[in-house]
């Protein structure tokens, strides 16, 4: 009797045992598109913080001892990770997703993370999430394929989406201010010009230099709006859109989901709607505390 309960136990715990551990929100997104229900796929850093620092919690490091496969961005997105996986010694397989794609270069880490803002980019990430799951569970093979493909073509259709709502703006209705520069593939896909006070990563602070060269470019550039991101601090864009008479256009996602943007899909579809709302608009009164 107990030999059978320690058995049941053993194969009820190994069942639901399958874990997939993802470093942000977005990643959980598409790893759970393509993850099948029976593999459970839990974010480190939650959905409104920002992956570019982070503090792991005891329960992450629970988390992480038992997890089965740990899939990250990496391009130095996720400084942090390495050195807990090291320093936790954690066995689970580390897949680093952008590792062999092409990236743009800059920032003082010598190349751009934030690829999963060209939708394109993102079924890239997601041909790699359903490699690693194959990989790691071959019984599950058909099942991820399945998923994989129709999410894909998902992402196909939301990319041709937002290229065809973008398209409609002029010319000179394309050049904008972010906070931080997240958006390099977007403006590459969508042909969108963003400038930012804040490097690749908000690690650092920009300084009184970075606002000054900023606020020159935007009178050179003739930008138009100005929208702060999810996970930003407002004051410095606030002051950015007083010294230049920049509209205020809103909030942008970039390395965060939120309550209002809970998916990917969702996130990059406000993205394009916020974008384009703020662009075709002639009014020069827009302004709100959103945020
Ligand atoms: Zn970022």
């Amino acid at each position: 009797m107990k030999a059978v309960l320690l058995l049941f136990l053993f194969f009820g715990a190994s069942a639901q045992a399958k874990s997939v551990i993802v470093s942000f929100s977005v990643l959980e997104s598409l790893a759970r598109e393509v993850a099948p229900p029976s593999v459970s796929v839990t974010s480190l850093v939650p959905a409104g913080q920002d992956a570019h620092h982070y503090e792991t919690k005891a329960s992450d490091l629970v988390a992480l001892k038992k997890a089965d496969l740990v899939l990250s961005v990496g391009a130095s997105f996720e400084p942090w990770l390495p050195r807990v996986l090291r320093s936790q010694k954690v066995k689970a397989q580390h897949v680093t997703l952008t590792q062999g794609m092409d990236l743009r270069k800059g920032g003082h880490h010598g190349v751009d993370p934030h690829v999963w803002l060209d939708v394109q980019k993102s079924r890239l990430l997601v041909d790699k999430i359903a490699q690693a799951l194959q990989q790691k569970w071959p019984e599950l093979s058909k099942e991820i394929e399945t998923r994989r493909s129709r999410f894909s073509n998902e992402l196909l259709a939301l990319d041709q989406e937002i290229r065809q709502k973008l398209a409609g703006l002029p010319e000179d209705r394309r050049t904008v201010v972010v906070a931080h520069q997240a958006f390099g593939y977007f403006a590459e896909a969508y042909g969108i010009r963003f400038f930012s006070p804040q490097n690749l990563s908000t690690e650092s602070e920009p300084t009184a230099k970075d606002v000054a060269r900023l606020i020159r470019q935007v009178r050179e550039k003739k930008a138009q709006v100005v929208f702060s991101e999810s996970l930003s601090d407002q004051k410095i864009l606030r002051q950015i859109a007083r010294e230049t008479g920049l509209r205020w256009g809103g909030v942008l996602h970039s390395d965060s989901l939120s309550e209002t943007a809970p998916t990917y899909l969702q996130m990059m579809r406000l993205n394009a709607e916020t974008l384009f709302e703020a662009l075709s608009s002639s009014s020069t009164s827009s302004s709100g505390g959103e945020g």
